[in-house]
């Protein structure tokens, strides 16, 4: 897919209007349509990239800038327990091809994943 396309970064360009939980000069925080957890946040990159390895590769700053949200918002909402998850290719779950980060909180998680 092409970023012209891409859902997430209509949504990072404004296109596409989704409230900012927490933003940096290279990653956004929205809350997920669909949340499968009470709070279930997505850490958007600003830069488009098919998934997190992609994105390691091509900038590996911005890549940690999404852990830089994960630290503001579990820290401003008091979150200790969350899950962290990277879907990657569409066999694991991966519907949108522009890297991003879910943050899954305020339930128990079952381990090994569905
Ligand atoms: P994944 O399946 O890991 O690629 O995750 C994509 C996530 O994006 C899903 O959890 C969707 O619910 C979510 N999603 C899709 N479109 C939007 C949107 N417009 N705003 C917020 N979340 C979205
Ligand atoms: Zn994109």
């Amino acid at each position: 897919m092409s970023a012209t396309e891409c859902i997430f970064c209509k949504i990072v360009a404004g296109e596409i209007p989704a409230p900012h939980l927490a933003s940096n000069s290279e990653a956004i925080a929205i809350a997920d349509i669909s949340p499968v957890a009470p709070t279930h946040y997505l850490i958007l990159p600003r830069t488009h990239e098919a998934n997190a390895v992609a994105l390691h590769r091509s900038n590996p700053t911005e890549l940690s800038a999404l852990f830089a949200l994960v630290d503001e918002l579990t820290q401003r909402e008091a979150i200790n327990d969350y899950r962290l998850v990277f879907n990657t290719g569409a066999g694991a779950g991966q519907s949108v091809f522009h890297a991003h980060l879910h943050l899954l909180a305020g339930r128990a998680f079952t381990w090994p994943p569905g």
